[in-house]
């Protein structure tokens, strides 16, 4: 008997916004494992067939073009959102999406292990949120599987590697371009320990993009033809879209390429078509723009890393797009040495998956290799802010475990009290990059009480953050004199549903999943399901500029506090000052009016900068009266 089957089987899942893929672990390596009909990539793609069949995969890809108002792709892109799908007139979550993919991967586990519980990993990309985590796992979950941990994408990739060169003291960047996201992060490895030292990305870019770069491409040669943009016919459309792709992937190997639709679209009753040279000089100035951005990000990643290009001693490629030319020459030029070649673009996630799940489950003990990962987020609370000369203001963001750091990790800060006889505190977990709590992403609050009463910053309060490798935050505080202790943990996908939902979720997807309806009733109220399905497929259209991105506050520039926060910050100090103001001993107490008033003065204006200094003076002021 192998080893392997011995205890409940683990797998490794690439769960791809294009494509998935799963993998286990035989004879201490990692492999993918096929579909029945000997495929290795499930594209990401959900179709209810009008027989009511749920198709999962290549079949229902195809049937994006014919049936586009039955089918979702890219739902990655929606993880973690509140948005729902209408399919064939029913609603689905994102998350529930998702599971029926990985139910079709579950099945090929199933195959091969036999029914029962399976212990999954499964991978994200390194930038997404806690709240995307969270419903990645809890469509696992959903799907059956017993979700062992959540990895970062380009540390699987890493880990694929890793296993076949333990004996290596090196740095790689690992570079990621796949159809809907780019990921690039630099992993060190060292005495075995893989370890990520930074991560950064663009969850709106790949080679999805490109494909719409050529259907626009393709539209104006039409529109210049026959006056007419096949880009209104959603049949149209969708079939630019396929045969864009198909013109990429051939322009990876040839230098040009002749495509020739006889019908695109129609005017008058009458079919348009498209016949049209495309040459790889062409495509390269479509998608020039993306991939120059994705080597920003790399020169980024490296600088976070407190690395240069001289210190990267491999360079892993993974993801579909990495086979376009123009990547690997960009990729090479910039860092000065050729792409490694025995990564398989498409397997190596899947693969790292695996691999960690192997090590997890004691298969590949012997390999002595180790994996750490970084927070992708520096996540910490708010505070008052303080600045230069020790003036407060509320909402300042007080980062407690910094972006990059190794992870698992548990990091305490104290607090002191901000008032006089403050016997509770809030505290609220932000996760993000900005100094100011509003533009980072919010994960939760709760109080503490039971702090005696004292005077202001008096009281200290230590708050211990603690984050694991499946991205799980425990955020606990804890009254230093009193001992009083409180805690929320911001993870588990089932808080968000019930139990009782979540059960409801499992047998209603298992039901579809078995149930064949015969003869499916149409939808009553057909009209509005294409409606809403036409938005959703015009959503895809629109990437990548329409989605509400989460994210936004991964780029934001450093200072960019907009007028009217200033606005509202000087107005609440004003509103402080004047309550603190009969107190404050006499001979300050003229200066404070004096401040308070020229404050107020100053902002009935739009002047940042004198607000800035009006607002400085009340606050010095207020600090030495408090001495
Ligand atoms: P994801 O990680 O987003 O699920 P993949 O890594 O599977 O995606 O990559 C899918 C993308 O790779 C698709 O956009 C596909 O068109 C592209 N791709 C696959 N093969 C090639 C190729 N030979 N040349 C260019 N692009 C390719
Ligand atoms: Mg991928």
């Amino acid at each position: 008997m192998n080893q392997e089957y011995t205890s409940h089987p683990v797998v490794g899942i690439d769960l791809g916004t294009t494509n998935s893929a799963i993998a286990y672990i035989r004879g201490g390596k990692p492999e993918l494992i096929a579909s029945a009909a000997g495929q290795y990539l499930l594209p990401s793609v959900v179709l209810i067939d009008p027989k009511g069949n749920i198709i999962v995969g290549q079949d229902a890809r195809d049937a994006l073009v014919a049936m586009p108002d039955r089918s979702i792709a890219a739902v990655k892109r929606k993880m973690g959102s509140a948005e729902e799908f209408v399919l064939a007139g029913q609603t689905f979550t994102p998350e529930e999406i998702s599971a029926l993919i990985l139910k079709e991967l579950k099945r090929r586990a199933d195959e091969l292990y036999g029914e029962g519980e399976k212990e999954a990993v499964i991978t994200v990309p390194a930038y997404f949120t806690d709240e995307q985590r969270r419903a990645t796992k809890l469509a696992g979950e959903l799907a059956g599987f017993l979700v062992e941990r959540i990895i970062n994408e380009p540390t699987a990739a890493a880990l694929s590697f890793g296993l076949d060169h333990l004996e290596e003291d090196r740095t790689f960047l690992v570079y990621d371009l796949g159809g809907g996201t780019f990921d690039v992060s630099i992993v060190e490895m060292f005495s075995g320990v893989l370890e990520v030292k930074a991560s950064s990305g663009d969850r709106m870019l790949g080679g999805e993009d490109f494909d719409w770069r050529l259907v626009d491409w393709f539209s104006e040669q039409m529109l210049a033809e026959h006056g007419v943009d096949p880009r209104l016919d959603i049949r149209g459309k969708a079939l630019l879209k396929e045969e864009a792709e198909r013109v990429k992937m051939a322009l990876s190997t040839e230098e040009s390429i002749t495509i020739s639709l006889p019908l695109v679209t129609v005017k008058d009753n009458h079919p348009l078509g498209l016949t049209v040279e495309v040459t790889r000089a062409r495509f390269v100035s479509l998608i020039e723009d993306p991939i120059d951005q994705t080597l920003e990000r790399v020169q980024e990643v490296i600088r976070d890393a407190e690395l240069t290009v001289k210190d990267i001693d491999e360079v892993l490629l993974v993801g579909g797009s990495t086979r376009i030319p123009l990547v690997r020459d960009r990729i090479s030029a910039l860092l000065g040495r050729m792409p490694r070649s025995d990564v398989h673009p498409d397997e190596a996630v899947a693969l790292g998956a695996a691999v960690q799940a192997g090590l997890k489950a004691g298969l590949l003990s012997e390999s002595g290799l180790i994996a750490t990962d970084v927070a992708p987020f520096s996540m910490g609370i708010a505070v008052l802010a303080e600045g230069p000369r020790g003036r407060a203001r509320p909402g300042g963001f007080s980062p407690i475990i910094s972006r990059n750091t190794v992870i698992p990790v548990t990091r305490s800060q104290k607090f002191y009290t901000s008032e006089m006889g403050q016997t509770a505190v809030e505290i609220e977990i932000y996760q993000g990059e900005h100094e100011w709590v509003k533009h980072n992403h919010r994960l939760g609050e709760f109080i503490l009480e039971g702090i005696p009463e004292n005077w202001k910053a008096h009281e200290a309060v230590e708050v211990t953050f603690r984050y694991n490798l499946n991205g799980i935050l425990e955020v606990a505080a804890r009254s230093v004199s009193s001992g009083e202790e409180m805690s929320i943990t911001v993870q588990d996908a089932l808080n968000r549903l019930n139990r009782q939902e979540f059960e409801e979720s499992v047998q209603r997807l298992e039901q579809l999943w078995l149930d064949v309806p015969q003869g499916i009733e149409e939808d009553d109220d057909l009209e509005e399901m294409n409606e809403s399905l036409m938005e959703d497929w015009d959503l895809l259209d629109e990437l990548p500029e329409d989605l509400d991105d989460p994210d936004e506050d991964w780029d934001l520039p450093e200072d960019d506090e907009a007028p009217t926060m200033v606005h509202e910050e000087g107005k609440v100090l004003v509103r402080q000052a004047r309550e603190v103001l009969e107190g404050v001993e006499t001979s300050l107490q003229e200066k404070l009016l004096a401040a308070i008033l020229e404050l107020e003065q100053v902002l009935q204006d739009e002047e940042v900068d004198r607000i800035r200094q009006a607002m400085n003076q009340v606050t010095d002021l207020l600090i030495d009266a408090e001495l």
